[in-house]
């Protein structure tokens, strides 16, 4: 289910069947004020969006309604586009699947800094060999008619 999608039946949040392949969580997730623009921008136009409190000299991705640093509001006009490349903050290597099952190749997770935030996803298009803290990196986005409006919207992230 996609951020933005509703759940029409709220009985299919009350419980779990263990025998289920997926947990069923259906509710509507809210991303809040900030986070439903964010993801839009991420949708329709491919765009990663934070917002950066001056008083501060912090830009957050994604974006925020408030400075978690001194409670100022950010807004519209504290909107920065903060393109769609970063740097490798920190990375590893996943074995093991959600159900806790040896994957035949691991998965690889970074942490990946772009302006002051970091943003957790996957690298795509590289190896073991050719990681490094501190490469540039930039998201690979699913093409538009595929997006959903959620994180998942970006494939992966792949170096420079
Ligand atoms: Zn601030």
């Amino acid at each position: 289910m996609a951020i933005l999608e509703r759940n029409t039946r709220n009985i299919d949040n009350r419980y779990w069947n263990p025998g289920a392949e997926a947990f069923p969580v259906k509710n509507r997730y809210t991303a809040g004020v900030a986070g439903q623009r964010f993801f839009e921008e991420l949708k329709e136009n491919g765009r990663l969006f934070g917002s950066r409190c001056e008083d501060c000299n912090i830009t957050y991705v994604p974006a925020r309604i408030y400075c978690e640093r001194c409670f100022n509001r950010l807004a519209d006009k504290d909107w920065v586009d903060v393109g769609t490349e970063g740097t490798i903050f920190s990375f590893t290597f996943v074995h093991e699947s959600k159900s806790g099952e040896t994957k035949e190749s691991p998965s690889l997770i970074a942490a990946i800094k772009i302006a002051d935030s970091l943003l957790i996803h996957r690298l795509g298009e590289t190896d073991e060999d050719s990681l490094q803290i501190g490469i540039r990196v930039k998201a690979k986005l699913k093409p538009q008619a595929k997006r959903k409006g959620g994180i998942e919207d970006i494939d992966y992230f792949k170096p420079l």
